[in-house]
């Protein structure tokens, strides 16, 4: 929400206990790339789990919105938001376990210096620090690395508000029917409050990039170009058979690797400067590149807390497929640069490991995501979505649950197999649909409401 806005929307109602703020607002919220306008003025915050039961409990229809960052109406209500904030709540970090506990509505910019101070580090972030922990699981949100899971399978533990106004904590451990069902939830189980995750020994990053990887070489050497870090990302505009900007996270967990990386790699150079994944951008809003070792969460990020992320006014949209036949999906893809390229600001490559999260985009699949970050040109970009699905659908593609895709019911069923379980777990915590919207409805359910 945009500062200014919050101020004059806060009139707390009387009647509210204090720990629920409520506000009607004058003008109607939007998200952060500003393409979507909530559909209702009505937003109230909670800052404890009796507050939102409380709310819950008197509200037939409601979403929670994390920190708004998906581009579709996945968050949308018609009649109530809710949002959450824990701000006033110390992450539990337990050393032992090796687990960090945070409220739901935190961002990951927030909990990684304190857990970096504790000696502890998450396994992935994604290429911002600005999203809530909830709001990230909840959509399968990844980083990069063929080894890493997306951050959701970080998640040993969750706590829901559900649709009566009960908890329910759920953990991998003790839940193992349904834990795998509940993370990447979408928003359609309740309100996450907790978050347990699990963290690993702390770790440096250095981060080198390298210009102008000819698409040949990609061609020859897929699987150890994606390979060749902890964490790669291909950047290109499809403009001139070539990537334009590859970046490798290296982690640096033993003194005898060296962070400085050949100047050369598979015909591509290393760059001199640090560089934006846009060129065109100034690189000061991404973190620290040249090889310099820094700490995991200041390095697996391309872009640093606190600076706008990516390009700011865009569109993004997402694309999983197997790994084994991505390859392939590049190339059709690429097939169609003539008719991509004029509306693309920036195409991304990276790796997922599989997953075993019902609803994750990478269930069951080592994965690489193809992504578009579009200049916000919706009318044309909209034209474009079903063509580069159609040239995708050979290879079972599965959309980022938080960015813009055109695909039906039919499709996103056909690739899900876990999905009639997901909508009987969402009818057992929600049985009369107060978690559902239009998009849950015709994305999850089939059209019903
Ligand atoms: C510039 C930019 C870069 C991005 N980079 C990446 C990337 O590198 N990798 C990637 O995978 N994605 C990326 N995304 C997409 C983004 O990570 C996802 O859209 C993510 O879900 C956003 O989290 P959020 O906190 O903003 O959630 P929101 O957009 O606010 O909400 C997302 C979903 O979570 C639900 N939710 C949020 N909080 C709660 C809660 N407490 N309880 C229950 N449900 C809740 C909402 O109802 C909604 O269904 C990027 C987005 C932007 C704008």
């Amino acid at each position: 929400m945009k500062k200014r806005t919050f101020i004059k929307l806060c009139t707390a109602a009387a009647t509210m206990p204090p720990e629920l703020t409520s506000f009607a607002s004058p003008e109607k919220l939007t998200n952060w790339a500003g393409n979507i306008e909530y559909s209702t003025e009505n937003v109230a915050s909670a800052n404890s789990v009796a507050a939102i039961q409380d709310f819950v409990r008197r509200h037939s229809s409601l979403k929670v919105l994390g920190t708004r960052h998906c581009f579709n109406r996945i968050a949308d209500s018609k009649q109530q938001l809710l949002t959450t904030d824990f701000s006033g709540q110390q992450a539990i970090i337990d050393s032992a376990a090796k687990t960090i506990t945070v409220g739901s509505g935190i961002r990951y910019g927030t909990i990684a210096p304190p857990l970096e101070a504790k000696g502890f580090a998450l396994h992935n972030l994604a290429s911002l620090p600005h999203i809530s922990v909830a709001g990230a699981i909840s959509t399968g949100t990844h980083g990069s690395g063929a080894k890493n899971g997306n951050l959701a399978t970080a998640v040993s533990a969750i706590e829901l508000v559900i649709a009566a106004g009960d908890i329910v904590s759920l953990s991998r451990k003790n839940n193992p029917a349904i834990f795998s069902g509940a993370v990447v939830n979408l928003g359609a189980l309740g309100v996450i409050t907790k978050v347990t995750l699990n963290a690993q020994p702390t770790y440096q990053v250095a981060q080198t990039v390298y210009e102008h990887l000819p698409l040949d070489s990609l061609k020859q050497h897929f699987d150890e170009i994606l390979s060749a870090a902890y964490s790669v990302s291909l950047f290109t505009d499809w403009r001139s058979q070539r990537i334009n900007e590859v970046w490798l996270k290296h982690k640096i967990d033993s003194a005898k690797q060296t962070a400085k990386q050949p100047p050369e790699f598979y015909g591509a150079t290393r760059a001199t400067k640090n560089l934006h994944p846009i060129a065109e951008i100034s690189a000061e809003n991404c973190t620290e590149q040249m090889g310099v070792p820094g700490p995991w969460y200041d390095r697996l990020p391309h872009f640093k807390m606190g600076f706008t992320p990516s390009a700011g006014k865009e569109l993004q949209t997402e694309y999983f497929v197997p790994r084994h036949q991505a390859l392939d999906a590049i190339l059709a893809v690429e097939r169609l640069h003539e008719r991509v390229s004029p509306h693309l600001m920036i195409t991304e490559i990276r790796t997922i490991a599989a997953d075993d999260l019902w609803m994750s985009p990478a269930y069951k699949r080592d994965s690489v995501a193809i992504h578009f970050t579009w200049k916000p040109e919706w009318p044309e970009v909209s034209k474009l979505l079903p063509i580069i699905e159609r040239e995708l659908a050979p290879f079972n593609p599965r959309p980022h649950w938080g960015k813009l895709f055109t695909m039906s019911f039919a499709q996103l069923r056909a690739s899900y197999e876990k999905l009639s379980e997901f909508v009987a777990l969402a009818k057992k915590f929600d049985p009369d649909g107060k978690f559902r919207n239009d998009f849950l409805n015709a994305n999850i359910f089939g059209g019903a409401s």
